[in-house]
Parts: structure tokens; C-alpha cells; sequence
């Protein structure tokens, strides 16, 4: 009898890798200890959010991609997307440098060629102009930065295997008709970024919905999970609470949206209506901020409102710093379109089907804090 973790890497391997030619990430030969930091912590996510067996694995690939196995409860991480986190948390610190000192000359390889920066493949870990490496301070800010968005993402993926849907896609497709590949597996894998083949208007739908739970759900732990490493307790001994929770919301949003625009570039697509097989990386940052309001995820109205205000006050300055133009505000601004609105409303109405009913649907099931 195999074990868990048996059939587990044996599913990945004769599923994903006969296909792809990849394999698991080996962590001994990698240029930096954050890949063994990110692997233990990707490991941790899952067994603290994934009931009975989970596995985490990073995957050695250049692919920009993550995914979550169904019916194995695995998540996995391909090297390409923490290349992504690299390049975004690096652009983040230099927004902070260009910020503090905007009459400094310092190496800003994102600046008007974001476009380059994030789709280039590989962060070169040797460069020697990669500053925010090798001053401690910078080092702290970025890998913190790097961390923040990692959790998301991991998250986001665990999102999806706590509503279930991969059972729920397999319910589904039991009353659909069959179809010329008839050998579907039973194992759904759920990427971060699929896209490609057509779908029909109700299962776009559906595909939305899906995402924006797991986005929303991603959402609301991170707030949890990064607390103590962005404001530690002892550090703010006698501070107001509801002051620091706003701070701590506006910090967490900042870090979506900057690897929401990321994934922007990475992956282009229309921002005005959501017609794509996947929501557009702008209609997701939108859902977020929606549903932070909706169910006040700073703990209380005043707080959540005072995070948000803060959050897309902090976005907008550091991007346009970052970016060197105004490139933000226009993608930022397609939120505003009636067709998004429009869009939002369809894909609330969906979200009982594809929430776990334990969770997420009802109001009381939302995070409370104390955490
Ligand atoms: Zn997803």
C-alpha cells in the first residue's frame, strides 16, 4: 500500500511532468536559502489550512504558474512565479528608495520598461547591480515583501481546495454530455493563471467565481498570517489597535495590487470587460477591496474604510514612483467601466455554488477579530 505521499508525487509526476518534462524544485542547488524558506513555509500554509494530508512542492519550472491539485489536497509552485515575486518586491523596494531619495542614482531596471523587468524569466541572483540583495536593510524589505506575496498565493490556491472545487467541477461535468476526451482524469488541477480554451458564457462565469472566493479567501489569512511579521507585537507595545489594523490592511492591499499588476504585464488582457476564460488581474484587486468593505476586514467599519484609503493611497503613489509614469492610474482607473460593475454583480450572484457552505457564504463565518 502506497503512502500518501507516494501517490501523491506519483499522480504529479506521471500527470504533470510526463507532459511537461519538468521535475520537483531541487532546493540544494539553488542560489538563495529563500527557496528552502519558502518551501517549509508553503508546507506550513498547507498543513495549518488543509484538513487531514496536504503537500506543497515548488516545481522546477519557468512557467509563471501555480496550481492546486484536487482530490490530492496539494499545492504547487512553479520556479517562474517566485521569479515574479522576486522582480515585484524588488520594483516595491525600489519605489521606497526612489521615494526617500528622489534625486539619488541607484539601478532601477523596471523603471519605464516594467514590461522587460516582469517578463524576463529568471532573477539573477549573482547580478552584482541588484542592490536591494546586498544592503541589509533593502535585503530585509525585500524578502519580507517577496514573503507577503508568496503567502497570498499559496492561499489562493488552498482557496480553492477549501470551497471544493475541484469535487464541485467533477459534480458538474457528470451531467454534461460526454465529450470526445473522455478519459478525464478525476484529479482536477487548478492553475493560477490557465487561460486558453473556449469556454462557454456560464462556465466563464463560473471560472470567475471560482477565483475571486479563492482571491477573497486568500485575502482575509493573509491579514492573519502577516501580522506579527509586518508589525511585530513587541514592537508596538501601546499603539492604538484599530490605528494598526488599518495600517497593517493598507500594507496588505498595496502588496496585492502590485503583484496584480505584475501579473498584468506578465499575462496581458482587456480590462474592460471581462469576457477572458480568466478575470482579468484588475477585476480581481477590484474583488478584493469590494469584499474587504463588504465584510470589514480590518475588524470594524471605520477601520477597514481608514485601511483602504490608506492601501490605495499607498498603491498609486509607489507605483507611479515606481514605474516612472503614470501607467497605473489608466489600468487602475478601467475598474470604473460599467461593464465591470456589471460583471461583479453576475459573479456575486454565483458564490454560494461554489463556497464551501461551512465557510465564506455567511456573513458570521467571516474572520473576526482577534484573530
Ligand atoms: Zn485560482
Amino acid at each position: 500500500m502506497q503512502s500518501y505521499k507516494d501517490v501523491v508525487e506519483d499522480y504529479i509526476k506521471r500527470q504533470i511532468f510526463s507532459e511537461t518534462g519538468e521535475a520537483f524544485l531541487d532546493l540544494s542547488i539553488q542560489e538563495d536559502v529563500i527557496y528552502s524558506e519558502f518551501d517549509f513555509l508553503g508546507r506550513m500554509l498547507c498543513q495549518k489550512y488543509i484538513e487531514g494530508d496536504s503537500s506543497f512542492y515548488l516545481l522546477d519550472s519557468v512557467q509563471v504558474q501555480a496550481a492546486a491539485v484536487h482530490g490530492h489536497q496539494a499545492v504547487l509552485v512553479c520556479k517562474g512565479m517566485l521569479d515574479l515575486i522576486f522582480r515585484t518586491s524588488a520594483m516595491m523596494v525600489g519605489a521606497e528608495r526612489r521615494q526617500k531619495s528622489p534625486e539619488d542614482e541607484f539601478y532601477e531596471p523596471w523603471v519605464n520598461n516594467l514590461s522587460y523587468w516582469f517578463k524576463s524569466a529568471e532573477f539573477d541572483w549573482s547580478d552584482e547591480r541588484y542592490w536591494w540583495l546586498y544592503q541589509d536593510d533593502y535585503r530585509k524589505a525585500f524578502e519580507m515583501l517577496a514573503e507577503g506575496l508568496f503567502v497570498f498565493l499559496v492561499l489562493h490556491e488552498i482557496g480553492h481546495l477549501h470551497n471544493l472545487h475541484g469535487d464541485r467541477r467533477a459534480g458538474n461535468s457528470k451531467s454534461a454530455p460526454p465529450s470526445s476526451s473522455s478519459s478525464t482524469d478525476e484529479v482536477f488541477v487548478h492553475e493560477a493563471m490557465s487561460g486558453g480554451e473556449a469556454m462557454s458564457e456560464a462556465d466563464r462565469l463560473a471560472a470567475h467565481t471560482r477565483e475571486i472566493i479563492a482571491d477573497t479567501y486568500a485575502f482575509q489569512f493573509m491579514l492573519v498570517e502577516l501580522r506579527e511579521s509586518l508589525l511585530p507585537e513587541s514592537e508596538y507595545i501601546g499603539y492604538d489597535e484599530g490605528a494598526l489594523r488599518s495600517v497593517h490592511f493598507g500594507v496588505c492591499i498595496y502588496m496585492v495590487a502590485s503583484l496584480f499588476w505584475a501579473f498584468s504585464f506578465q499575462r496581458p488582457m482587456r480590462n474592460d470587460t471581462q469576457e477572458d476564460d480568466y478575470p482579468s488581474h484588475l477585476f480581481r484587486l477590484q474583488s478584493i477591496e469590494a469584499t474587504s468593505l463588504e465584510h470589514q476586514l480590518a475588524g470594524g467599519n471605520k477601520e477597514t474604510y481608514d485601511g483602504m484609503a490608506l492601501g490605495i493611497q499607498t498603491y498609486t503613489q509607489k507605483l507611479i514612483c515606481a514605474a516612472g509614469d503614470e501607467g497605473f492610474v489608466s489600468w487602475r482607473m478601467a475598474a470604473n467601466l460599467p461593464a465591470n460593475h456589471e460583471h461583479y454583480k453576475k459573479v456575486c450572484e454565483m458564490t454560494d455554488e461554489w463556497s464551501n457552505i461551512k465557510f465564506g457564504v455567511r456573513n458570521e463565518d467571516w474572520l473576526r477579530w482577534p484573530f
